[in-house]
């Protein structure tokens, strides 16, 4: 999945290995994020947040555990 910033695509991925279920990603982007039966994030599909706010939950994270990266496949977090 992949979010827009000034025209260019960023792609957001979840480490589900990495996640421990905090679930702050949800609190803050609850457009984008939502806990699974295992207690784990996914991406949630269609809506997504902005920019901003998906790169707010992915700093929120205590395991980094949200990876962004540019379209050249650049990590932009952590
Ligand atoms: S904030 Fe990180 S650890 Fe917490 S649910 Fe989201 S991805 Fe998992």
């Amino acid at each position: 999945m992949y979010i827009t910033k000034e025209g260019k695509k960023i792609f957001v991925e979840i480490d589900r290995d990495l996640c421990i279920g905090a679930s702050s990603c949800v609190a803050i982007a609850p457009d984008t994020f939502d806990m699974d039966q295992e207690s784990k994030a996914y991406m949630v599909g269609q809506e997504i947040d902005d920019y901003e706010t998906v790169l707010e939950a992915s700093k929120s994270c205590p395991v980094s555990a949200i990876i962004l990266k540019d379209e050249t496949g650049k990590q932009i977090w952590p």
